[in-house]
């Protein structure tokens, strides 16, 4: 089948190079010339773990070719899948590059003789496919709806693990205007092993925000529990919520084998989700609900949360330091979360501008997000990005750990004592070795828990 993608992104280009792993002819279209010459070149113009192998494999065997212009690439497709982004703007979701490539794919489909579907598969609030972008395409192309075909389909791939979770889905979402576009679909996906749910379009849409909306609300439900616990004192949050989660509605026993469903992984303190989908996604998701007339308080609160996560982290080091003034902050990890490049959201952003606010001189270590980093906040003085962690904890007076990279986790409590001028930790994501660091002499700071007053002490 004759597949086209407009916008490789982490969606596109992952999308595209699935479909060509599995068969199907793929033209990938993008606007930046770059990101066309690199793959076209063989090269991923973006990290994430597998895809730069079967890339390089594809487009060597001429299954996937890459261009500027989306009429070159919707010429002969069957299948013209949308993955452009869909960023939240000032007033709710931005449509706009949605609108851009839906008159290039109206204006190409005028030149087309066959039947193609278009399917949106960014992310975008209910209606926007069957009402705006339909009416979109109708009017470049000068067809109605059924003439061609028109689905949407929902992705939930993770960064990180991207190419697994495309290729081995949950389950497939397709929202469809017809019976012809939703077994044009199908076909696609033929050979995928997941249950195929068809629902109507606007159904399609909200399930991608709501399963968005859902994890998000664990991962604020646990912070806003850190939260407590922190006021309280003397309460270790992450005792709290593992304790929680054993119970057998959440880890059931299966054959007297502990069953630990991998939302749990959402249950856990930290200093926030960032990435490119959740708080975009919740912001739409709150603006649209408010556009239609209902005020959903939960998803607001879910956004408040998460914003001042990133903010209570430099608080927190601040009380234990004091004047941050000049002193070196080791930030460990930029990336919003490990296996990925990505920094869109990323807490490592708000630590940054917090600590250098308060005239903290930073180190940013990351494997493979500086550059996307320093695009959005370019080194200078007072602030430099590092590969190397131990470049950056060198003569520092603290650690902050932020993206929990295996190699960052594995750090252990005398390299940070041994590289640091004053070896005080602040765990943000709950995964180093306590004990291993205050053995060492380090200071321990963790999201979630702080010391009883009065008592033996948490913190020394
Ligand atoms: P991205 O910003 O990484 O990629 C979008 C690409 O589209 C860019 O490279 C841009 O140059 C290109 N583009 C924009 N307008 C274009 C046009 N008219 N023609 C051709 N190319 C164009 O975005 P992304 O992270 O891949 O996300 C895309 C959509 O998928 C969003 O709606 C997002 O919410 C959704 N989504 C993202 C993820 C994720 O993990 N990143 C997961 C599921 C869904």
């Amino acid at each position: 089948m004759k597949v086209a993608v407009i916008g490789a992104g982490y969606v596109g280009l992952v999308t595209g190079v699935c479909l060509a792993a599995v068969g199907h002819q793929v033209a990938c279209v993008d606007k930046k010339a770059e990101v066309v010459e690199s793959i076209n070149q063989r090269r991923s113009p973006l990290y994430e773990p597998g895809l730069a192998e079967i890339l390089c494999r594809v487009v060597e065997e001429g299954r996937l070719q890459a261009f500027t212009d989306t009429s070159a690439a919707v010429n002969d497709a069957e299948v013209i899948i949308i993955a452009v982004g869909t960023p939240l703007g000032p007033g709710g979701i931005d449509l706009s590059y949605i609108l851009a490539s839906a008159r290039e794919i109206g204006t190409a489909l005028r030149e087309r003789e066959g039947y193609s579907v278009v399917v949106v598969k960014s992310t975008v609030i209910p209606g926007t496919t069957g009402e705006t972008v339909r009416k979109v395409l109708e009017a470049a192309s000068g067809m109605r709806a059924g003439e061609f075909g028109l689905a949407m389909n929902p992705e939930f791939l993770r960064e990180g693990s991207a190419v697994e979770d495309f290729m081995y889905p949950d389950r497939i979402i397709i929202g469809a205007w017809d019976e012809r576009s939703c077994e044009v679909l199908r076909r696609m996906y033929t050979g995928f092993d997941a249950p195929v749910l068809k629902v109507n379009l606007a159904a399609a849409e909200m399930i991608k925000y709501t399963a968005n909306a859902l994890l998000a609300s664990l991962v604020s439900f646990a912070n806003e529990t850190a939260c407590i616990c922190e006021a309280a004192g003397g309460i270790d949050v992450q005792e709290v919520l593992s304790a929680v989660t054993l119970d057998k509605r959440f880890s059931p026993r299966i054959d007297g084998e502990l069953v630990r469903p991998g939302m749990i992984q959402y249950l856990r303190a930290g200093c926030g989700f960032g990435g490119s989908c959740f708080p975009k996604d919740l912001g739409a998701l709150l603006s649209f609900s408010r556009e239609k007339g209902y005020d959903p308080r939960l998803v607001e609160s879910i956004i408040q949360v998460n914003q001042k996560q990133p903010h209570r982290i430099v608080q927190r080091l601040e009380g234990r330091l004091g004047n941050l003034a000049e002193k070196k902050v080791a930030v460990l990890g930029l990336a919003f979360k490990p296996g990925t490049d990505d920094v869109r959201e990323t807490p490592s952003l708000p630590i940054i501008r917090d600590l250098r606010e308060r005239g903290a001189v930073v180190a940013g270590a990351d494997p493979v997000a500086r550059e996307n980093m320093a695009d959005i906040l370019p080194a200078g003085p007072g602030l430099r990005y590092t590969g190397d962690w131990e470049t950056a904890l060198e003569g520092s007076s603290a650690a902050i750990l932020v993206t929990p990279w295996p190699d960052y986790v594995e750090i252990s409590g005398s390299n940070y004592r041994r590289l640091m001028k004053f070896p005080l930790v602040m765990d943000c994501r709950r995964v180093l070795d306590r004990g291993d660091l205050e053995a060492a002499g380090c200071h321990y700071l963790g999201v979630g828990l702080v010391p009883e007053q009065g008592g033996d002490g948490y913190e020394s």
